[in-house]
């Protein structure tokens, strides 16, 4: 049987590169000796489960270096701007996705869009989850920034932002060059409560702003130098990424 996960748990990936499960959600710490780069930070009620990752790993948090946003939807800002207000720590992403973080426009499903799906198996479960964990609360980011220029980040980890647009304008990924790991956030996943498959996917439909340009955007997933594939829902994929994103693409979106 699979091992059963619970939330605040941590997985060591590779060197200093861990996964900590929050709720139905992922994030990445990557140890640089006392420094950090923390990618994505779950949902608004993940924050304490999120301090006792870093707690457990022995990073301080206010030597995390950068905050690194895959996308600015809640479960996976939950605690940017907390962190960012309590600890001085930066907030980074793609420049389209500053005022998204900054709440000048919310591209997220919507409760209409979850209700409507409500009768899919594992729909209305989740949504009360997303809900209970945060998932409507207003959780702004008050000074995003734009990554400082384009290439690898001068950060723990040296990570490469990939752009790959579709779930939200602004989403990227994160290539982890020297231990071989993507990050992929949710321009691909690997299982979520609402599909009844599990393996690499796309995410449903009704939370993808453009599934077309998501489905384009596999290929800068695919062409990524890297053989572990760490998503923001769903187990972490070992092997390529070019192998995820066909079982994805064969896959198309569960509805
Ligand atoms: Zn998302
Ligand atoms: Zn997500």
């Amino acid at each position: 049987m699979a091992k059963q996960f619970r939330i605040g748990d941590v997985v060591r990936i590779d060197g200093d590169v861990h996964a900590v499960l929050g709720s139905d959600v992922t994030w990445v710490v990557v140890r640089d000796g006392d420094d950090a780069t923390l990618i994505d930070t779950g949902y608004p009620r993940d924050h304490d489960a999120l301090l006792a990752s870093l707690e457990l790993l022995k990073v301080a948090p206010e030597s995390v270096n950068a905050i690194l946003i895959t996308h600015a939807h809640n479960d996976h800002i939950g605690s940017a701007e907390r962190l960012r207000a309590e600890y001085g720590i930066p907030v980074l992403m793609h420049p389209a996705e500053v005022p998204h973080a900054r709440r000048d426009f919310l591209d997220q499903v919507s409760a209409g869009a979850v209700a409507a799906n409500a009768w899919r198996p594992g729909v209305a479960a989740w949504g009360l989850r997303a809900v209970r964990n945060g998932g409507t609360a207003h959780v702004p980011v008050t000074e995003p920034q734009a990554f400082p220029a384009p290439g690898p980040l001068d950060l723990p980890g040296a990570p490469i932002p990939l752009h790959t647009p579709g779930h939200t304008a602004g989403h990227c990924a994160y290539l982890l060059p020297a231990t071989g790991i993507v990050v992929a956030g949710d321009a691909l996943s690997t299982g979520h409560p609402t599909s009844r498959v599990s393996g690499p996917q796309v995410l449903p439909a009704m939370f993808q702003k453009d599934l077309p340009s998501t489905l384009a955007s596999l290929d800068v997933i695919a062409e990524a130098d890297a053989d572990i594939l760490i998503p923001g829902h769903g187990p972490v994929h070992r092997g390529s990424p070019r192998a995820a994103v066909e079982a994805a693409r064969e896959r198309g979106a569960a509805f």
